[in-house]
């Protein structure tokens, strides 16, 4: 048993960090055409980011590892395959439910990192980027890798879910941690500058937060930053 948790464990970082290297390696690229030269000096920088990036890759991956295996093998979850255990309606509002409760989740646990102590202690880690690249979307010190972590993988406990659902939040959060991180918009402006817009967060939302620190604090969403009178608007640099 204890080698079946390992293996699913050793798998899953695997799958994470391969994800990691996928995603912002091709942001990356991508950064390298639209901003020629956005990257130029940031070498050490960008290795440094790529090393923390691998060692939150096994903290995100064990728990996720250990929950999938308890799914396998025991049922655990609240994880569903079939697309008419729950109405089609709720297909969508699951989706919505666990981005939003993961955006409630990261502000405030990102507010807490903003504290001196813990900015010390762990999320100057991430705040060393300046700018960020695409290759600091996972760029944490392992205790804030850790509360980022046991999100999802509590989550799945809590509230019903469907496996395609759940991968397409996985994909989102992998998309947004990534592209909220390459210094540019890859948004259009009809959307970024409308009244949709303004409740969402993209690139030029937390590129600002990465310019000034003490604002825009959210993942997702702005609803939390403009409950809390801590949304700057967007960064004119992005
Ligand atoms: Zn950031
Ligand atoms: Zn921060």
């Amino acid at each position: 048993m204890l080698a079946a948790i390992l293996i699913s464990a050793a798998a899953m970082t695997a799958i994470v960090a391969l994800r990691y290297v996928a995603a912002s390696g091709i942001f990356a690229l991508i950064t390298g055409r639209v901003r020629p030269g956005y990257h130029a000096r940031l070498g050490p920088q960008i290795r440094r980011e790529i090393g923390w990036s691998f060692a939150s890759a096994a903290i995100y991956g064990i728990p996720a590892g250990i929950v999938a295996w308890g799914w396998q093998e025991h049922g655990w979850t609240q994880i569903y395959t079939g697309w008419s255990d729950y109405p089609l309606w709720y297909l969508p509002v699951s989706l919505f439910v666990y981005l939003f409760l993961h955006d409630t989740w990261f502000y405030w646990t990102h507010r807490l990192m903003h504290r001196p102590r813990w900015f010390t202690l762990a999320h100057g880690v991430h705040h060393a980027s300046r700018p960020p690249t695409a290759w600091a979307a996972m760029s944490f010190h392992p205790i804030e890798a850790l509360t980022g972590a046991i999100v999802v993988p509590l989550l799945v406990f809590l509230v019903p879910i469907n496996v395609a659902v759940l991968g397409l939040v996985l994909l989102t959060m992998t998309v947004m941690g990534v592209t909220n991180h390459m210094g540019w918009e890859m948004f259009p402006r009809a959307l970024v500058h409308s009244r949709l817009g303004g409740w969402l967060i993209t690139a030029s939302h937390h590129q600002l937060h990465h310019e000034k620190y003490r604002c825009n604090y959210g993942l997702y969403f702005r609803f939390w930053d403009r409950l809390c009178g801590t949304d700057r608007g967007l960064s004119p640099n992005a």
